[in-house]
């Protein structure tokens, strides 16, 4: 890390310590969206950290972000999803989009507004192309029908991307990307999910009810929605990498901190614990490193599509390991509604973003991928 980059980490640090983790458990369990801590994270600007500087953001690098967005799993992963899912939209935008709709979108990031990214529908979660959303071209407008569902921020977000079809017939293909603001007429917003995990963080499902939108909204070109879609989830699945080694990380240092009282007079008793307590340090730190590898890959602008399928699958992997076997050490210490709240909310890292089943058939296409031509040699290339 450069020094600018441990001075961000501790600033992250002070924040969770004082605005996050202070109101986790209560968040949790009225499962009311934390509003509070848009407001909170003005000042600093967080919010826009992803925004480039050209937009009057942070510009934060894609390593620095991870390095935020582990704090912020550390502090509560549901408040973490709600900045990362908004940093998900705007990737979105900042891949496919050109400088006005750059500028247009961003915008409310600046004052700590958050995006929503709008793709799943309830007849098409992982078969993305499945969708029955639609939208009609009409004079300088597209017409946005259909319903989608499960959508982070959905409820609380100044801006959306929303993909639905142009061409019906052509599935996945006929999918296009729009920049969809909030308060449209015909945006017909539904009931939050009341969920098991992640409850504060807000999911809702909405309906697109003969939604105008101008042509100009369109990102990219008709038919490019599925492509930008993968491409943006790319860049932000080591995103949830990070939030769920955040999350891991606490859960370890809570149970030894349980241990530490229940066991005062030998501090760490027995042999076997103290190797239990290493495997999770091994394992938290290998999928540290795994979404470290990968945000660096992707800054060096080299390919790092299976890396960052692997640092989804195997963060949220760990996440749900270490609650796990937090929760075997401790016993019934630990199953509690409070306690039980980092395996709840490591639950569904495993789901969102792509399942993990998915993730694999992301890593296992670059397995299987033929063999690249090796480089040719200076001998071979003069002959
Ligand atoms: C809390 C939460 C927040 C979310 N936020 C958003 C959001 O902001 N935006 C958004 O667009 N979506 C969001 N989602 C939706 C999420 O991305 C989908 O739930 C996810 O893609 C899986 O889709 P599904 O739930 O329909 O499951 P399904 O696709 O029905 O899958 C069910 C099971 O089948 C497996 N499966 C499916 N297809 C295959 C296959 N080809 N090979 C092997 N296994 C397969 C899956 O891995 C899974 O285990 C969110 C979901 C949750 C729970």
């Amino acid at each position: 890390m450069t020094p600018e980059q441990q001075a961000i980490r501790q600033a992250a640090k002070e924040f969770v310590a004082k605005k996050i983790i202070p109101h986790a458990a209560e968040y949790d369990k009225s499962g009311e969206f934390h509003a509070y801590l848009l407001e909170a994270a003005k000042p600093s600007g967080i919010f826009a950290m992803a925004v480039p500087q050209e937009y009057g953001g942070l510009g934060y690098g894609p390593l620095t972000q991870a390095l935020v967005l582990e704090e912020w799993g550390y502090g509560c992963a549901a408040m973490g999803t709600t900045l990362s899912a908004s940093i998900l939209s705007m990737e979105a935008v900042l891949t496919a989009g050109n400088d006005d709709q750059k500028r247009r979108f961003c915008k409310p990031m600046l004052s700590a507004g958050i995006g929503a990214f709008a793709l799943t529908e309830p007849a098409a979660g992982s078969d993305a192309g499945a969708g029955v959303a639609t939208a009609v071209k009409s004079g300088g407008e597209y017409i946005l029908n259909g319903p989608k569902c499960w959508i982070t921020n959905g409820g609380e977000a100044a801006v959306y991307v929303v993909f639905a079809a142009t061409d019906p017939a052509q599935g996945a293909k006929g999918l296009s990307a729009f920049i969809v603001e909030r308060g449209l007429p015909g945006f017909i917003m539904g009931d939050r999910e009341e969920k098991l995990g992640l409850r504060s963080s807000n999911t809702v499902f909405f309906f697109l009810k003969d939604v105008r939108v101008p042509v100009a909204n369109l990102l990219g070109k008709e038919g490019e929605g599925m492509k930008i879609a993968m491409e943006t989830l790319d860049l932000a699945r080591p995103s949830i990498g990070a939030l769920a080694v955040g999350l891991a990380q606490r859960c370890l240092d809570e149970c030894v901190k349980h241990l530490r009282k229940r066991y005062p007079a030998k501090s760490y008793p027995g042999e076997t614990l103290q190797f239990d307590l290493a495997d999770m340090q091994i394992a938290i730190e290998g999928a540290r490193q795994a979404q470290h590898h990968t945000m660096s890959l992707r800054e060096a602008g080299k390919p790092f599509s299976m890396e960052s399928a692997i640092a989804k699958t195997l963060g949220t992997a760990v996440a749900m390991s270490v609650t796990s076997q937090a929760m075997r050490l401790m016993g019934s210490h630990a199953y509690t509604s409070e306690f039980g709240k980092f395996m709840r909310d490591a639950k569904v890292m495993q789901i969102y973003e792509g399942t993990n089943q998915i993730q694999r058939l992301v890593i296992a296409r670059s397995v299987l991928a033929p063999p690249k031509a090796p480089a040719p040699t200076m001998k071979a290339a003069a002959e």
